[in-house]
């Protein structure tokens, strides 16, 4: 019997292992068997994580927060978990070989997938001009020419936050008006530097070692058209992986993990949320990080109180 399982090796799971392993709870952490180090493994310069003056790549950054959870005592084990049973005193988690561990408190950092494109090429240059954040990536892209696919909201802030870097950010979108509130699309349409290719999809991304240009179909005639552009921005979505969750833990229409107020406290005594998993808002390394660090010290807590 385990006090504390971490399911989730991004910045939250990490985090969350750092303080649990320091308060002697001897976690026990499933980082995922491809996926393990969470999102920054699939990215190259992190500029905005505090302590690195002058950057760090996003894989060096993870390796550095495993090996401090490491280091107090956490055990890791690079396995995906495939179920999880949560609802009583005592839960149980069951990893890629079937074998089931059972623990007095969970903490969920399973993180939030970034909708693709779908194309060959996004993965390949994914850091290399391809980005799902314009927070993150959008200072790399200074006086340049930008894309952004998506129509919704969050589409239109990225676009609108990159016109601070860019020469101009074009919006792609399958339609012909935005599906973004009103006020946001207003927003977009009376920015200068705010073009749109309207009915427009990608469907091809070329460049040799960065994004060069894309090319698009129109939704309409089926025509193509090519647009050259540094960075390709990709705003469609997000898919929380609550998956293993959901039925147990209560979540949104979205699929993110609820939690009581400022706490990561869920619905079941002893489950605790953290990061992108229950972040519709900020998604980035640091709040999940923070917010990793909130679930293990709620978790201790409630361990003290019951256990
Ligand atoms: P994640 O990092 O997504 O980690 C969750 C991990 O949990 C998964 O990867 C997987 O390994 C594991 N997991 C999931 N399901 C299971 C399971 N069933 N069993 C076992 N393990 C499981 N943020 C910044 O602050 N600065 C940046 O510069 C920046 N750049 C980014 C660049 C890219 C390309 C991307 C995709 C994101 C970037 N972000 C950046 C955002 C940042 O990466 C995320 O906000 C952050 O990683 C979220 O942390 P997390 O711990 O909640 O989840």
């Amino acid at each position: 019997m385990r006090n504390l399982i971490i399911v989730g090796s991004g910045p939250a799971g990490y985090t969350a292992a750092v303080y649990a392993a320091r308060a002697n709870l001897e976690p026990l952490v499933f980082e995922g068997s491809v996926t393990a180090g969470g999102a920054l493994m699939n990215t190259t310069e992190v500029e905005n994580f505090p302590g690195f003056r002058d950057g760090i790549m996003g894989p060096d950054l993870m390796e550095q927060m495993r090996a401090q959870a490491e280091r107090f005592g956490a055990e890791l084990v690079r396995d995906d978990v495939t179920a999880m049973e949560l609802t009583g005193d005592i839960k149980t988690v069951t990893d890629g070989e079937g074998n089931v561990h059972k623990a007095h408190a969970v903490i969920l950092a399973m993180g939030s997938a970034y909708r693709e494109l779908g194309l060959e090429d996004e993965k390949r240059l994914s850091g290399h001009g391809v980005s799902w954040c314009a927070t993150c990536d959008g200072a790399f892209f200074r006086d340049k020419d930008i894309a952004v696919v998506g129509g919704g909201d969050s589409a239109v802030e990225e676009a609108t936050f990159l016109t601070r870097f860019g020469k101009s950010v074009t919006m792609i979108h399958r339609r012909d008006e935005l599906r973004a509130s009103k006020i946001m699309a207003e927003r977009a349409l009376s920015n200068d530097k705010i073009r749109f290719a309207w009915n427009s999809e990608v469907v091809g991304i070329t460049g040799d070692s960065k994004v060069e240009k894309l090319t698009l179909r129109d939704t309409v005639t089926g025509d193509t058209s090519e647009l050259e552009v540094s960075g390709l921005f990709v705003a469609i979505g997000h898919i929380p992986r609550s998956e293993l969750v959901v039925g147990q833990v209560e979540t949104d229409g979205e699929g993110y993990v609820l939690v009581q107020g400022r706490s990561t406290h869920t619905n079941i005594p002893g489950v605790f949320a953290c990061g992108d998993l229950v972040d519709h808002t900020y998604r980035q390394a640091i709040t999940a990080a923070g917010s990793g660090c909130a679930a293990s010290l709620d978790a201790e807590r409630y361990l003290a109180d019951t256990v």
